[in-house]
């Protein structure tokens, strides 16, 4: 048999689109794929790179099995219930996630930036921030935008400033977002699919033909899909609806430090190795704080999810 590695651009439960180069190919899984330690509902996941067998099915033209899923970079998961030991994997091998928020129209808490943010670190996903909405601006929205900026790219996060309804400041991000995944993330409201549909003019079309081809009857919310960018790049965006960030992530509270890269960075410093940067004398973060080196809302943040954690021992994301 033929054997051809691609990417996996669609999940509809028992079918995956694989896009080999320019040409696509209709999947099913042939063995069993398991993540250690986790049982998961779907074996495969947008995003995961995997080897097709390709093979004649009855009536389906480039029909094929896929016999390997390769090494994932990383993945997103999401506890399928409550109840549920099980998992689904909502994507691999994202390259990095972009939150869109706004100054005011809908106000973007820090807390939900940071939320954001230091689950995205847990998860090895690059992150930035893209402020929407420029253009309704005023004077003080403006003022509070560089103070934000400030902060982030402080941290290391880049920022980009655009206004997706009038399609301007398009051309740095889409230089920051050309090659590879991206997954984009935002509160309702904030111009997710006014983004979308700017800089992938045809994306509903594109949804909405996937839909009709393989997911007839099913509820396309459940799967994720990745829209190309365009056929002149190269690069991917998930638009996962219904699931406004990463899914459920759950972390050990000590643990919580290590998502906050400027926080991480100063730890080393502290005079416990086990520092929670609360209460403890010769705290470096602490002391960062107090002379302004740490922004104070991004060390409100770290103090509440560190207090998640109180409830049962686990931090949950909120995403
Ligand atoms: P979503 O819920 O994040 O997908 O948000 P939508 O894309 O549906 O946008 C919500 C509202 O904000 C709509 O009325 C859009 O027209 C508006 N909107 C989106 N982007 C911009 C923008 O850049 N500037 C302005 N003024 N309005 C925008
Ligand atoms: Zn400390």
């Amino acid at each position: 048999p033929e054997y051809k590695t691609g990417v996996v651009v669609t999940t509809t439960g028992s079918f995956y689109t694989v896009k080999v180069e320019k040409e696509t190919f209709v999947c099913k899984v042939k063995g069993s794929f398991k993540l250690k330690g986790i049982r998961t509902t779907n074996p495969v996941a947008v995003g995961d790179i995997v080897s097709i067998e390709v093979g004649e099915d009855n009536n389906v033209q480039n029909a094929g099995w896929i016999t390997k899923i390769h090494p994932r970079s990383n993945y997103i998961i999401r506890r399928s219930s409550n109840l549920s030991k099980q998992a689904h994997i909502l994507a691999a091998n994202i390259d990095r996630a972009l939150l869109l928020v706004t100054v005011n129209y809908p106000v973007t808490s820090t807390t939900f930036i940071d939320r954001f943010l230091s689950t995205a670190e847990a998860y090895n996903v690059e992150a930035a921030i893209v402020f929407n909405k420029t253009d309704i601006y005023d004077a003080s929205d403006m003022e509070e935008m560089q103070k934000l900026r400030k902060i982030y790219e402080g941290v290391g996060y880049r920022c980009f400033e655009i206004s997706a309804l009038a399609n301007k400041g398009f051309e740095a991000l889409m230089d920051y977002i050309r090659h590879g995944v991206t997954l984009v993330s935002g509160h309702s409201g904030v111009g997710k699919s006014t983004f979308i549909n700017g800089i992938i003019p045809d994306a509903g079309l594109k949804t909405a033909a996937i839909s009709e081809a393989h997911n007839t009857g099913m509820h396309t919310t459940t799967f994720s899909t990745m829209l190309p960018l365009s056929d002149a790049e190269e690069g991917y965006i998930i638009d996962t609806p219904g699931i406004k960030g990463f899914g459920t992530l759950e972390f050990e509270k000590e643990q919580v430090g290590h998502f906050f890269p400027e926080i991480f960075r100063l730890s080393k410093e502290c005079r416990f190795n086990n520092c929670t940067h609360i209460h403890e004398p010769g705290c470096s973060v602490l002391r960062a704080v107090e002379d302004g080196t740490i922004a104070s809302s991004r060390y409100r943040s770290y103090l509440s999810i560190f207090r998640d954690g109180d409830e049962d021992s686990k931090y949950r994301s909120a995403y």
